[in-house]
């Protein structure tokens, strides 16, 4: 099975596999730089060789690089696109570099632009990328709040069906529960699941982001909580990492740190609902 964790790349990328090895995860997911601002990768030669030998010789993987807070593919502003699809395009070639396979990203918000517009600017931005050999972008579901798409899975599915890239699919559990679609539950799991596969297809689901949610069902309000402490609840997760649909596709933590219960707490809770 593989789980894993948001790690940081604080004092070199390459500290991000012995940090994941820490928490006792096997996969994971990284920024290549600060999120909340406008900012290049800074990552070295020797840094990125020693990631990708880290990687190798410990069989850590797939890696997901989490692109900025700030992109916003779905913008009908000129500047901001722009800017957007820069930051993306230094994603994907930071995750050339390093030997990651995924580059996630928000679609982000049509800020009144309308759904369909937000759509197809967010398929013709990330038309515009030149995605490297071995790396693909992972469109990844959102929680819905404000003008933000991506949260039914239609959005994601036009998307996918828009761009002439070979997109895959993110799944966050906690995103797709605030934007109502119930995970409490075996039944409720079941049928969401179901209802992905028939809206954009299990083939392209490439990562779970396995986070609990501080909020119910259907609020649009995205706060993680711990693995079977939130509303999702541990009814939930277990069904969720027993699936037999989804139980070969890589789970990526982005729960709470700041409480003491730390990454390590939940993937060991995730390994032990694994039956
Ligand atoms: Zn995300
Ligand atoms: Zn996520």
């Amino acid at each position: 099975m593989r789980v894993g964790a948001h790690a940081s790349i604080a004092g070199g990328v390459d500290n991000a596999v012995a940090e994941q090895r820490e928490y006792g995860g096997n996969c994971g997911q990284i920024f290549s730089h600060s999120p909340q601002v406008w900012q290049d990768p800074d990552i070295g030669d020797d840094e990125a060789r020693r990631f990708r030998e880290a990687t190798a010789d410990h069989d850590v993987g797939p890696w997901v690089i989490h692109s900025s807070y700030l992109v916003n593919l779905c913008t009908p502003k000129a500047d901001l696109r722009e800017k957007s699809i820069a930051s993306m395009q230094r994603e994907l070639d930071a995750a050339a570099t390093l030997g990651i396979e995924y580059v996630n990203v928000h679609l982000g918000a049509h800020t009144g632009a309308g759904v369909e517009a937000g759509l197809d600017n967010a398929a013709s931005a990330l038309d515009e990328l030149d995605v490297p050999e071995g790396v693909t972008v992972l469109v990844e579901s959102d929680a819905g709040s404000g003008t933000k798409l991506g949260d039914e899975f239609e959005h994601l599915a036009a998307v996918l069906e828009r761009s002439e890239q070979d997109l895959e699919v993110c799944l966050d559990t906690a995103h797709a529960f605030a934007a109502g679609y119930d995970l409490s539950t075996p039944a409720a799991v079941d049928e969401t699941v179901r209802e992905f596969d028939a809206v954009v297809g299990l083939d392209r689901l490439r990562c779970i982001h396995l986070n609990d949610s501080k909020h119910e069902c259907g609020t649009n309000k995205d706060e993680h909580a711990h693995v079977g402490e939130g509303y999702i609840g541990e009814a939930g997760m277990r069904a969720l990492v027993n699936h037999e649909s989804l139980r070969d596709v890589p789970l990526v933590l982005e729960t709470p740190t700041e409480d003491g219960r730390g990454f390590a707490w939940n993937i060991e809770r995730v390994r032990e609902f694994r039956e």
